[in-house]
């Protein structure tokens, strides 16, 4: 799936904007500056595929990238901004809850949450709107590298008794490092065995 390179398809802006529905799909979702560029540059072994842009109004795009013979990996722009304007929130929520509940092949999205900060309202908002739309979400905590091993249980037990609110959440979380590379290869196996 990743031997080849992962290409960047297109960035999308509008529903009409989608590509066909023509292979499986996957979606990342996170905080802006979660680490989500990172992790997906991790994934697909490509330094600055995704890119880290973390201006509103920039990151508006779902951003879609081919695999080879796998799924699409699709980029959701970043939320919790502080500063974003409320029309470019609404704008993007409207296109996120259209793009989550018409999505035919979309197979599970991945939750980013970080490993320090555990799961935050909007965080939650997130994980409440995929329960509505019926997609099944995995959290994958990113960071890893930043966490003190005192403080792994507390978060890891924040995060467990977050999802088990939510019926779309997979119980089964991953703890990632995109700079150490832990958790990648799980990842990407997660990732290969969805069909
Ligand atoms: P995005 O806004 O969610 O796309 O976040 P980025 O991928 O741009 O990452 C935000 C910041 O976190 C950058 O400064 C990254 O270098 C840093 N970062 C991302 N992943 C990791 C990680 O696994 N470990 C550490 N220590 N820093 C990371």
């Amino acid at each position: 799936l990743f031997a080849a390179p992962t290409e960047f398809l297109k960035g999308v802006v509008a529903m009409d904007g989608l590509p066909p529905g023509d292979r499986p799909e996957v979606c990342f979702a996170g905080r802006s500056n979660v680490g989500k560029s990172s992790l997906i540059n991790a994934l697909t072994g490509r330094k600055g595929l995704a890119r880290a842009s973390n201006t509103p109004g920039r990151t508006q795009e779902i951003n879609f990238f081919t695999t080879t013979g796998g799924p699409y990996l699709v980029d959701l722009p970043g939320y919790g901004y502080a500063n974003a304007p409320v029309a470019v929130v609404e704008k993007w929520q409207r296109l996120l809850k259209s793009y989550l509940a018409g999505r035919a092949t979309l197979r599970r999205a991945f939750v980013l949450i970080d490993a320090r900060h555990g799961v935050k309202a909007v965080d939650d908002e997130i994980m409440a709107l995929l329960d509505r739309a019926a997609v099944t979400f995995q959290a994958v905590l990113t960071k890893a590298d930043k966490v003190k091993d005192k403080d792994r249980d507390t978060v890891l037990a924040q995060v467990r008794t977050a999802l088990a609110k939510h019926p779309a959440a997979y119980p089964e979380l991953v703890l990632t490092s995109s700079e150490k590379g832990d958790g990648i290869e799980t990842l990407r196996a997660i990732i290969a065995a969805l069909d």
